[in-house]
């Protein structure tokens, strides 16, 4: 039993090598994850980091909500099973089985039980009594994954545990591991490089590219909708074509121009057409991507010359040539031992089957999208969305960088967070406060003046609401509670049995379920709940005072947590395990999209509120750099003092004097200085610049440095937002540099000043 969450995990080794980036993850109990991508692309890292293995740079793992980082790995209740399984030769298999609960000082009774039970289910007991040499490799791994079930672990992680074996047994483990896990019930992450593997086994996989997650989704999303040119070649075999092609408009149809041959055009049936992410593609390049089992040969216009046939038992690859193309295009068909090498083609793709890709970003644009995009503007805290503006919480806004205001940059969400109904917390009820006057829907109720500011919460002209635990409502007067006039609308009695002699405790604990009753509040659309262990003499339809302690009411503004946008539902694709819902925002070009369960009924045409949770939202520069951060951005602002001399300005700030040009503007004196957080440049010292390709950059004056001392930093695209503190400034301050090392590993540093890095206003 373990659920199991990276919340923003980094790892950076020694020398600065960014192994996991913002790892970000919810692994549920009973899941069984697969970790997959090419080698390098930090999945044992991970994996050894939820191991307790390697340090955790930054960021949190919690194992069943748990914060894990600083547990030890035998305390973690984890057992990891690696590609090469050391079992002591000298052995039996009952004892290699048997060691870890002995270091343990388990019991022998108990380590013979779990022993005998473990080798059940592996299907090993008549092998109890050999040593390691008298097995088979399969045996002998079977032993080992014996040795980790034995402990009984909360969390299996296995690292690549089939890379050793032939090719045939590792498709018979493949199966044996997956019925493993299901008799266990147990949470599994898996680490391999081998694409079928993830996909023949994992509840969820998780495409890994250059230490950052590309996808997390069920094995046949991913295949469905990949969200990017990464993931769609990753999996598949043989792997997709990508085809150069050019979108352009036919009439109303949508075609694409491949190979840049006029020969070869295809057209988008409607339903796919409509899903283009933006009409800003039309007239441009973009890749198009179609499986080799989407493209028929024999049939329609294009032409290919297959080079080479390979018969494969149950299906041929045609390896093909095209015009004014250079990679091979893959054709797989059901086995036809008449298809020849050696001629021309024709051949025809299956459109509804085509995937678009971004050239340059190399993102999906057709389908449901990784993320939702929407352009939008910030000013001040005010957020325009097509005709839309809303008042956004301080919170979001102060993680906002300074280029997320008054420009042009994207919203982002991924389409499984939208949600379609408004989060609420328990018993959240609206209400409006005047003078000392509470509004609960058509109730007045006077307020001691002492517990006034309890309402307030420094939230001024949004709607407020309360919300309170059932439990903490009471039907006893309390001076120090809302006293509210409410009706009795039901009451829920757990029936309780006569206690029989045999089951006590079960009867016990029935007698312990509390009553629950719902209250109505005239003028309000839900009851309030209430649930009590006590005894409670009421009746439906009876009016009686409720008492609400002050202590157990939170004020929250109403829609809290979420971004309210109005749309309206325009069309729907049936996938395999969601239905891809589409609908339009007014102001808006293009689609965006949702995830919904396959049997839900969708009313195409009807306006829909969505609600966007912000802990989800990304903000986008145009350059595709993410701007809101992890932390509170503040504004680079400190001290400083102007003097001159030899006809140059000297500027002390933060511990430094840095030397400008003499500027008129400027007459001595103190002011207030403001560092741009995107004009600062990084200096490496010697050591960071070791056994690296890092350079520093070349400047005229490398003398304007300030020194300053990191305590994290952000992942954004190929930027990194820095968050430093600077010699005699309050607040922490925060810049944008180039993506090219880590502070993690090396926190004290210089930043280059050039003359326009800052702004100086005089202090009054
Ligand atoms: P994978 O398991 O996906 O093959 P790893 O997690 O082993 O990838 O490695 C991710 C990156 O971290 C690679 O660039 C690798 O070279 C680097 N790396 C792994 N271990 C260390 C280490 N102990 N010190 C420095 N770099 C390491």
């Amino acid at each position: 039993m373990a659920d199991v969450t990276l919340r923003h995990v980094y790892k950076v080794y020694d020398g600065g090598v960014r192994a996991v980036n913002d790892f970000d993850l919810d692994i549920k109990d009973k899941e069984f994850v697969v970790f997959v991508g090419p080698s390098g692309c930090g999945k044992s890292t991970t994996l050894r980091m939820i191991a307790g293995l390697e340090e955790i740079t930054a960021g949190q793992l919690y194992i069943d909500g748990e914060l894990m980082n600083d547990v030890e790995p035998k305390n973690r209740d984890i057992a990891m099973v690696f590609q090469s399984y050391a079992l002591y030769p000298h052995m039996t298999v009952y004892a290699n089985m048997a060691f870890g609960l002995k270091l343990r000082h388990t019991p022998k009774d108990e380590i013979d039980r779990r022993v005998k039970e473990a080798a059940e289910i592996l299907e090993i007991s008549e092998l109890l009594s050999r040593k390691p040499k008298a097995l088979s490799g399969g045996q002998r791994q079977r032993v080992a994954l014996g040795r980790t079930i034995v402990r009984q672990p909360k969390v299996f992680l296995l690292d690549e545990p089939l890379s050793n074996l032939d090719a045939k047994l590792r498709v018979s483990m493949r199966s044996e591991i997956t019925k493993l896990h299901e008799r266990l019930g147990t949470t599994f992450i898996y680490v391999t490089h081998d694409q079928t593997e993830a996909m023949t086994m994992g509840n969820r996989i998780v495409v890994m590219k250059d230490g950052f997650i590309q996808q997390a989704d069920t094995p046949i999303t991913l295949f469905e909708d990949p969200c990017n040119l990464f993931v769609a070649t990753f999996l598949g075999s043989p792997q997709m074509n990508i085809v150069d092609a050019e979108l352009f408009m036919d009439g109303k149809t949508l075609k694409a121009k491949l190979n840049d041959h006029d020969d070869m055009i295809v057209s988008f049936p409607d339903i796919k057409a409509k899903q283009l992410a933006s009409k800003d593609y039309i007239g441009k390049k973009v890749l198009l991507g179609i499986r080799p089992e989407h493209v028929k040969p024999g049939v329609g216009h294009l032409k290919a010359y297959i080079d080479v046939v390979e018969h494969l038992g149950d299906e041929s690859i045609l390896y093909t040539k095209m015009e004014n193309r250079k990679d091979q295009f893959i054709i797989k068909i059901p086995f036809n031992s008449k298809i020849r090498a050696n001629v021309e083609t024709n051949v025809d793709f299956d459109m509804e089957h085509v995937y678009l890709f971004d050239a340059e970003t190399h993102k999906a644009i057709m389908g449901i999208p990784h993320e939702d995009a929407m352009p939008v503007r910030i000013n001040g805290n005010v957020l325009s969305l097509g005709d839309q503006d809303m008042v956004l919480e301080d919170e979001f806004v102060s993680h906002l960088l300074d280029s997320a205001f008054n420009n042009d940059v994207t919203l982002a969400i991924k389409p499984d967070y939208i949600l379609l109904e408004k989060p609420m917390k328990e018993n959240e009820t609206p209400f409006a406060l005047k003078g000392n006057k509470l509004s609960v829907g058509k109730e007045e109720i006077e307020i001691d003046s002492k517990y006034l500011p309890h309402f307030a919460n420094g939230l001024e002209n949004v709607p407020l609401c309360f919300a309170i635990r059932p439990d903490a409502i009471s039907l006893n007067e309390n001076p120090e509670a809302l006293k509210l006039k409410v009706k009795v609308e039901d009451i829920d009695r757990p029936v309780v049995e006569q206690p029989a002699e045999e089951a006590p405790v079960e009867a016990q604990s029935k007698a312990q379920a509390p009553v629950t009753i719902k209250f109505s509040v005239k003028g309000l659309e839900r009851p309030l709940v209430m649930k009590t262990l006590e005894q409670v003499a009421l009746e439906v339809g009876q009016e009686v005072d409720i008492y609400l302690p002050y202590e157990y009411l939170e004020i929250v503004r109403d829609g809290h947590d979420v971004i309210k946008v109005s749309a309206k539902y325009e069309f729907v694709e049936q996938k395999t395990d969601y239905q891809a819902v589409y609908f339009s925002i007014k102001g808006i070009d293009g689609y965006f999209a949702l995830k919904r369960p396959n049997d839900e009924e969708i009313d195409l045409g009807k306006k829909v509120d969505l609600y966007l949770p912000y802990a989800k939202l990304k903000v986008y520069d145009l350059d595709n750099n993410k701007i809101n951060s992890r932390e509170t951005v503040f504004e680079n602002r400190g001290e400083a003092v102007v003097t001159r001399s030899n006809g140059l300005m000297h500027i002390k700030v933060g511990g430094a004097t840095l030397t400008y040009p003499e500027n008129p503007d400027y007459p001595d004196g103190k002011y207030d200085i403001v560092f741009k957080q995107d004009k600062l440049v990084p200096i490496f010292n010697r050591k960071m610049l070791k056994n690296s390709d890092r350079e520093n950059p070349e400047m005229s004056n490398p003398k304007n440095k300030i020194k300053v001392y990191a305590y994290d930093e952000d992942v954004l695209g190929d930027k990194i937002a820095v968050y430093v503190q600077v010699n005699d400034f309050e607040k922490y301050a925060t810049f944008v540099v180039k993506n090219n090392y880590s502070v993690y590993k090396m926190p004290k540093f210089e930043l280059y000043v050039p003359e326009d890095g800052f702004i100086l206003m005089p202090k009054k």
